[in-house]
């Protein structure tokens, strides 16, 4: 944090909290740096917004709520119709922007915003998808119908990983429901939210429906417990995310947390193995291990244990450089704390005996020489009391565990405190059958290596990854920002048949 730093001091922009419609300058005195994790450029500075401008932009949604609440479906829909079309023209600027704050390449940049822009593209299906119910004649004359009503004041809180699609899980399908938003998007990468957040004005969003504070464990907080927020949808890290859930909870909202992962990919002998050894290298150290789908742990089932010099030489070939370069495959990871961390854990994992296959640590790129750049890292001879395999790593760092049978991995995956994803390398429908019956993990993936659903289903989660019933997106989001009305009604005729006093519970 730099608090000596104020925008009008500085060449670079900063980053504006929205309120009302407008785009307002923080009157905070705490910034923060949002820094090129290649090169340490500052491109920007954030804000931690004041508990006044927090209390703003949730006064500004909570008075938009009033009138948006009633807005046709039909008009909410094409504002979603439009910010689909203006997304996907926007795509590539946008890509740039994310590329150079959080580091991915840029095609995997156009990746972390198309999968949004699904979700996008899903919201405008809102007419089909909030609709209720209705069964006539549950009794004489009685019909029974749900209403599905938006409830109020949302707010997201987002992770630095996805800037562009975790965000967009969230308040295109909030507020398409007829809810306003509070979005709170993660302070190490905010710019390439913004650039999307843009784009919702544009598309015809009205002034209070969509809003924007900046900041860090006090704004969360102050989210967490504003008496006229309803829901809270947090996307992050275990710890947080279990704090957001109970603070939230407590304070009455409806909550879901998306949490960390350790996700196991189990590799059986029958597996295609070209296919599941690129499959593994891809997974576990594209975006530099930075997904919560990441494959972090192999689980080689029998004879695959051999395949391991395979999966080295894979990884040896992938080639570290800035996300801005062409032929990248592992951009630097977020920033120098994130990269001491996951060296510290390397360094654990050589202490606790496991054999290091590739060793990442010592990676220079020339022209990037100040970069956050782990190489990809191959540990065999892991045990489950290792730190690397009980903590997540959020680096490129590939553990592999041997089993000697199928059931064991089963065994395996379920007894680790994480339930995220999972995939399954086989041949063997027999097997896949089992697999995806038994296992305790909200996406399996079989021969899939990041099976994150496409938006007709939901994101979801076992575990430590997720708290809360409901996902957030496809039609159990609509749920989560929804509230289910049920009305029983009768209507009666001029001529109708006096029924007389009913005094049970029956109708009839
Ligand atoms: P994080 O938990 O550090 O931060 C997430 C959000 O919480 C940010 O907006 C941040 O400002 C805020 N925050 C940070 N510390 C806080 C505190 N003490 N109190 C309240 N709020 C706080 O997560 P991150 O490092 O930005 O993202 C990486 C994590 O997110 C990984 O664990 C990854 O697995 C997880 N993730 C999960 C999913 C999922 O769907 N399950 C998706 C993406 C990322």
């Amino acid at each position: 944090m730099n608090a000596s730093l104020t925008p009008g001091q500085t060449a670079v922009q900063s980053a504006k909290l929205l309120i009302n419609g407008q785009w307002v300058e923080s009157q905070t005195s705490e910034w923060r740096d949002i820094v090129n994790p290649a090169t340490q450029q500052v491109l920007a500075h954030v804000p931690f917004a004041t508990p006044d401008e927090v209390n703003a932009a949730v006064a500004a949604a909570h008075e938009a709520f009033k009138t948006w609440r009633h807005t046709p479906l039909g008009a909410r829909m094409r504002i979603m119709l439009k910010l689909q079309a203006l997304v996907r023209e926007h795509s590539k600027r946008i890509a740039l922007t994310l590329s150079a704050e959080q580091g991915k390449t840029v095609a995997d940049a156009e990746g972390d915003i198309f999968r949004g822009l699904e979700v996008v593209e899903h919201a405008c299906s809102i007419g089909t998808l909030q609709m209720g119910e209705f069964a006539e004649n549950v009794a004489g004359g009685v019909d029974t119908y749900t209403l599905r009503q938006p409830i109020g004041v949302c707010a997201g809180i987002t992770p630095f990983n996805f800037p562009a699609m975790i965000p967009l899980w969230m308040f295109p399908m909030a507020i398409v429901c007829g809810n306003t938003f509070v979005l709170k998007p993660s302070e190490q990468d905010p710019l390439s939210t913004l650039m999307l957040v843009e784009l919702a004005l544009e598309a015809g969003v009205p002034p209070g429906v969509l809003n924007v504070v900046h900041g860090g464990k006090e704004v969360v907080d102050a989210i967490c417990t504003h008496p006229d927020i309803k829901a809270v949808s947090f996307v992050g890290s275990t710890a947080v995310g279990t704090h957001v859930y109970d603070l939230a909870g407590r304070h009455g909202k409806r909550v879901q947390s998306m949490m960390g992962a350790k996700n196991h990919a189990v590799v059986l002998p029958d597996a295609n193995r070209a296919q599941t050894l690129n499959a593994l290298a891809g997974a576990a150290f594209g975006a530099a291990g930075q997904r919560c789908m990441a494959t972090s742990v192999a689980v080689l089932v029998g004879s695959t244990k051999e395949w391991i010099p395979e999966l080295k030489a894979l990884a040896q070939k992938l080639k570290v450089n800035a996300g801005s370069e062409a032929g990248t495959d592992v951009g630097p990871v977020i920033s120098k704390r994130a990269k001491e961390r996951v060296l510290s854990l390397i360094a654990s994992g050589v202490e606790q005996g496991a054999t290091l296959e590739l060793d990442g640590r010592d990676v220079v790129v020339p022209g990037y020489e100040e970069g956050n750049f782990v190489g990809p890292t191959l540990f065999s001879g892991v045990t489950t009391d290792m730190r690397i395999y009980t903590e997540e790593i959020f680096g490129p760092v590939l553990v592999v565990l041997t089993v000697d049978t199928f059931d064991e991995a089963i065994a395996l995956v379920n007894r680790n405190p994480f339930g995220n994803g999972t995939g399954l390398f086989t041949q063997s429908g027999a097997a896949a059958r089992k697999f995806q019956s038994e296992i305790d993990v909200g996406q399996v993936g079989i021969n899939i290596p990041i099976p994150v659903p496409v938006p007709f289903f939901s994101f979801t989660g076992s575990r430590g990854s997720k708290l809360g019933d409901l996902g957030p997106y496809g039609k159990q989001v609509v749920q989560f920002y929804t509230q289910t009305k049920t009305v029983t009604a009768r209507w009666f005729d001029d001529d109708s048949v006096n029924d007389g006093v009913n005094t049970t519970i029956n109708l009839r």
